[in-house]
């Protein structure tokens, strides 16, 4: 397989965040409004047979690593399938999957066998009545289950993935890092990003904060990540099988390290979570052009890779284009 395509910032870029539906089953605060989304007609998605071609075609570029997300990627039909198939494509060395937990408990094994290793869930809360506040569904217990089975049927790393918000959880960053004193979690505190105009100023909280926290618990060591180019910093309490990571997209942005391309489920692929520039794939897949065509077009959406965000600024975050569940976590 080819070297993967680097930026011109000299960033090596090889990961693909691929969001497979833009459909969830919960509801959270920070993420979709209550009254859900308009739905984008079926016909819009990629199709699978779009999915697994689309990712041969990185993959030949030099791509190594896949990320399966969404909306929730478990609430997509038949997603094993997809799993199976693109775990088989050859010189793929890395498919993990995001995932709210609901359905986990159903899928884990099935995941497991299609080929899936790596795990990331959400969970923002150890609090059941906190949970269906935030997630507007009472399916604490249930995501707690599916955690749990991914550890049972073997999955390695399987992350905690917590939104932080002053008010709303923040009370429960201790708790929820001592976890990895008992399972080998790697749990990883993210900072809020105001996708929604939600007041967000007085919700965020910044990843030097959260730390500071963190340190309460027990002294932290820093340690290792053996994924590359990962966005996290990350820590340990002394005898801790788990790990902590902290990750600060909005006060001290990752961009000088970013090895990602993201692909909505609509087939728009995006090098940047925060900047509204998209290429239309989907269009190109449809139009029935080779692989090398859409290769050359992702090269070009590469070298036109932003070299950073302007998150920090106030008023660009007011023109955000697109929610999370629309770009793909
Ligand atoms: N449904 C899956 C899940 O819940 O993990 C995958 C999609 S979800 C959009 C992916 C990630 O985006 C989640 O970890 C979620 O917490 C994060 N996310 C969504 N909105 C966010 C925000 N405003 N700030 C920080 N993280 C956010």
């Amino acid at each position: 397989m080819p070297a993967p395509p680097t930026d011109s910032f000299h960033r090596k870029i090889d990961y693909l965040r691929m969001s497979i539906t833009d459909r969830c089953n919960l509801r959270c605060y920070y993420c979709m409004p209550e009254s859900g989304i308009p739905k984008i007609d079926h016909s819009e998605i990629l199709r699978y047979e779009e999915i697994v071609r689309l990712v041969g075609i990185v993959i030949a570029m030099g791509m190594s690593k896949v990320r399966l997300t969404g909306g929730e990627p478990l609430v997509r039909r038949d997603v094993l399938s997809l799993c199976e198939n693109i775990s088989k494509l050859p010189g793929l060395k890395s498919i993990s999957l995001t995932t709210n937990g609901v359905l986990l408990s159903d899928f884990a094994e099935g995941l497991f066998r299609a080929g899936i290793r790596r795990i990331n869930v959400s969970l923002d809360t150890l609090k059941a009545e906190r949970f269906a506040l935030i997630t507007k569904m009472d399916l604490f217990d249930r995501v707690w289950e599916g955690i749990m089975t991914a550890l049972r049927v073997g999955f390695s790393p399987v992350k905690l993935n917590t939104v932080v918000m002053r008010g709303v959880n923040d009370d429960e960053i201790e708790d929820l890092a001592r976890l990895t004193f008992e399972f080998p979690f790697h749990v990883r505190f993210i900072e809020f990003m105001p996708f929604r105009q939600l007041g967000s100023g007085k919700i965020f909280m910044s990843a030097s904060e959260i730390l500071e926290r963190l340190s309460r618990t027990g002294p932290l060591e820093t340690a290792s990540e053996e994924e590359s180019n990962g966005p996290a910093l990350h820590y340990r309490f002394k005898g801790a099988p788990g790990k902590i990571g902290i990750i600060s997209p909005v006060s001290d942005h990752f961009c000088p390290n970013c090895n990602r391309l993201r692909v909505t489920a609509d087939g728009k692929l995006r090098t940047c979570l925060f900047s509204s520039d998209e290429i239309d794939l989907r269009g190109l897949l449809r139009q029935g052009v080779q692989d090398k065509e859409i290769a050359a077009a992702i090269l070009t959406a590469i070298n036109n890779k932003p070299e950073k965000h302007h998150l920090s600024n106030p008023v660009f975050r007011k023109c955000i284009s697109r929610p999370m569940f629309s770009i793909g976590g």
